[in-house]
């Protein structure tokens, strides 16, 4: 079973996951929710035979996406993520071009730790939407978290080669905060200047909910997260916490009208529409995906920022 739900997710509404690499994983976190890792691999060549043939393929998926559309008119995102990294699939460039007939915007949450390979780069850049983890600011860290043989030095130039080279892609980081690791003072200004650096779109600030693999990675209260979320900045947000609203509605044309009228008048912020319109920055995302499609939505980067507008000439 590679396609799951539609589910309603925090962030992304009614989603429609797709798992395409069979419990395979670059990272063996202590905070994830499905235990340690099946298949532990430092790159896509090191995956055996026989688990690379447990993959779906680019067919598989389409056909399997093909029915539940057609029986779901209302799924928000098509989302690449599951039992591992959808980043080690050999057919991910592929599957989401394929995808892309339905026409419903496609996300692929990644822990980011293969974005320095050219290949990732070019299938994530088909994306409407990456959300990429990051937790670390030093590779002691960095292998307490995840327990792997990644480098996060090639991480975070990753990170920053992939918004250089796909500027039409919404790219969220993820911080998962952790108890006693990584929810210090000291380490959220070090991360602070390293987001600085990759210039994301947004960044979301997440701490383990659901049970992880181990006892000792425990969640950051919500106070704590607010404080982080103020000495992150503007781009940062809580997870869960801004809209409160039922994920599951279809696209509203009242909201599409308001924002197509709002772009033309001055251009905005993925932010600045989710806060004059009260929506969670991945519906905003939606939004913009339909615009793109349907009107001349243009962007432009001022000072670190995208701003969108539509072209009116
Ligand atoms: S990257 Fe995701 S799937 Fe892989 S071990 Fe970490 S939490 Fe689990």
């Amino acid at each position: 079973m590679f396609v799951y739900g539609p589910i309603p997710s925090r962030r992304l509404g009614l989603s429609l996951g797709i798992d395409p690499v069979y419990y395979t994983c670059t990272f063996d976190c202590i905070y994830c929710q499905l235990g340690r890792t099946r298949y532990l691999v430092s790159s896509p060549k090191e995956i055996p035979k026989e688990v690379l043939e447990k993959f779906p393929t680019d067919e598989d998926i389409y056909k399997e996406v093909k029915k539940i559309v057609s029986e779901n008119p209302n799924i928000d995102y098509l989302t690449f993520a599951g039992s591992g990294e959808p980043t080690l699939s050999p057919y991910l460039k592929e599957s989401i071009e394929r995808l892309r007939e339905f026409n419903i915007p496609i996300c692929v949450i990644t822990n980011s730790s293969l974005m320095n390979y050219k290949s990732v780069i070019e299938a994530l850049k088909n994306a409407d939407l990456v959300s990429a983890t990051l937790t670390s600011t030093n590779q002691e860290m960095f292998e307490k978290i995840h327990r792997t043989k990644i480098k996060l030095k090639d991480v975070i130039e990753g990170l920053i080669k992939f918004r250089r080279e796909a500027d039409e892609t919404i790219l969220n980081i993820e911080l998962m905060v952790l108890k006693g690791i990584n929810d210090d003072d000291e380490t959220i200004y070090k991360l602070k200047e390293i987001f600085d650096k990759i210039n994301p779109n947004n960044i979301e600030i997440n701490t383990p909910i659901r049970p992880p693999c181990e006892k000792y990675a425990k969640k950051v209260k919500y106070e704590r997260l607010k404080e982080i979320r103020e000495i992150l900045g503007e781009k940062a947000f809580i997870i869960g916490e801004k809209s409160k609203k039922k994920y599951n509605e279809s696209l509203n044309s009242n909201i599409l009208e308001r924002i197509s009228s709002i772009l033309k008048i001055r251009p905005c912020t993925v932010e600045d529409l989710s806060n004059a319109l009260g929506l969670h920055i991945s519906e905003v995302g939606k939004y913009l995906y339909a615009l793109k499609n349907s009107k001349n939505l243009k962007c432009i980067e001022i000072d670190g920022k995208k701003y969108y507008f539509i072209d009116m000439q």
